[in-house]
């Protein structure tokens, strides 16, 4: 029988590991001709979540949980959960039940029968979520698609079925800084996208401040373009321009009128405006060879501090 790895990055999760396990094992048991194998992946909480993961793993053997030594991130937690899945199959789910598990016949059916290699999700909209937040996240998807060669639907969730050849795949990408919503579509593939209404959290609180968010897309647009780069340069070019011209402007104002005293407030204003941009690009090229300078050091993605199982490296 093939084997699904169902797999769930957890992060101070106490509150609703039980209900999630509860629900998703209802829905599981009801899907047969499929071996099920559950991959924890508690992402350095500090609160109960690897108390409730070592008891669950007790009860029942299909569960495997991994303990990092701190807070690495989903995408860290990700990872460790897909290289150490021995599944024919891999879904990722949060621990939250936002990702309904009622979903997995659907999706399963896809690419068993349909000939897909992915099923991914989206959520229709965002209700529950604050305004601001769902604002700055349509802009970020419309921003990220218009500059990157990577398409990203909006409201596009983790929750995620894929074979053992897309798994595969994904391990291949090593880079420290990872963007997974682009690297699933950078690897190609044929990917079904299934619709279905935000459902709400349904214990503990979002572990993602605005701020998180706001550097998760930074990242992603530093992993998947250099476009920032090139706005820069065109930036400079334009300036360098208006500056050729103003300068001609000038000598031959000087070699016409004299030399005419006064504007100091316009040559304030344009020494101020031109270092401010030059400042700004800068930043850019600081961020992208800070991200390189990072990955360069080839750290490690996750540090595995206990575990139920001797991981697979
Ligand atoms: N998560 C994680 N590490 C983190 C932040 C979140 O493993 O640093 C997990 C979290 O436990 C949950 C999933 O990622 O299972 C999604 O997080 P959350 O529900 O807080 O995000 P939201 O649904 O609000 O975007
Ligand atoms: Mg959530």
């Amino acid at each position: 029988m093939k084997i699904i790895s169902v797999i769930v990055p957890c992060f101070n999760e106490e509150e609703s590991l039980g209900i999630f396990y509860k629900t998703t094992l209802e829905c599981i048991s009801k899907i047969s001709n499929y071996n099920f194998e559950f991959v924890f992946v508690d992402d350095g909480s500090t609160d109960n979540t690897l108390a409730i993961l070592e008891e669950l793993s007790k009860k029942d053997s299909r569960i495997l949980y991994f303990s990092f030594s701190r807070n690495f991130g989903k995408e860290s937690a990700m990872y460790a959960g897909l290289k150490n899945a021995s599944g024919d199959f891999a879904v990722f789910m949060d621990a939250d039940l936002q990702d309904p598990p009622s979903l997995l016949p659907e999706m399963i059916n896809a690419i068993e029968n349909e000939g897909y290699d992915c099923v991914a999700t989206r959520r229709v909209e965002r209700k529950g979520e604050p305004v601001i937040r769902s604002f700055f996240a349509r802009r970020f998807y419309k921003l990220i698609n218009k500059i990157s060669d990577i398409e990203i639907m909006d409201g596009a969730r983790d929750f995620r079925l894929m074979t053992r050849q897309v798994v595969d795949s994904i391990l291949e990408l090593t880079e420290y800084h990872r963007f997974s919503k682009g690297i699933f579509d950078w690897i190609g593939y044929k990917t079904k996208w299934i619709d279905y209404q935000n459902l709400e959290r349904v214990a503990g609180t979002t572990k993602w401040s605005f701020w998180k968010l706001f550097k998760y897309a930074i990242e992603g647009i530093v992993a998947f373009t250099t476009m920032p780069l090139k706005v820069a340069s065109f930036f400079g070019m334009i300036i360098s321009l208006i500056s050729f011209i103003s300068l001609v402007f000038v000598v031959v104002r000087r070699l016409i009128f004299g030399d005419p005293v006064g504007g100091w407030a316009s040559i304030v204003s344009i020494l101020l405006a031109v270092s401010g941009i030059q400042l700004i690009c800068v930043g850019v090229m600081g961020e992208y060879l800070s991200k390189t300078y990072m990955e360069t050091k080839r750290r490690p993605l996750y540090f595995i501090k206990s575990t139920n199982k001797k991981a697979r490296k």
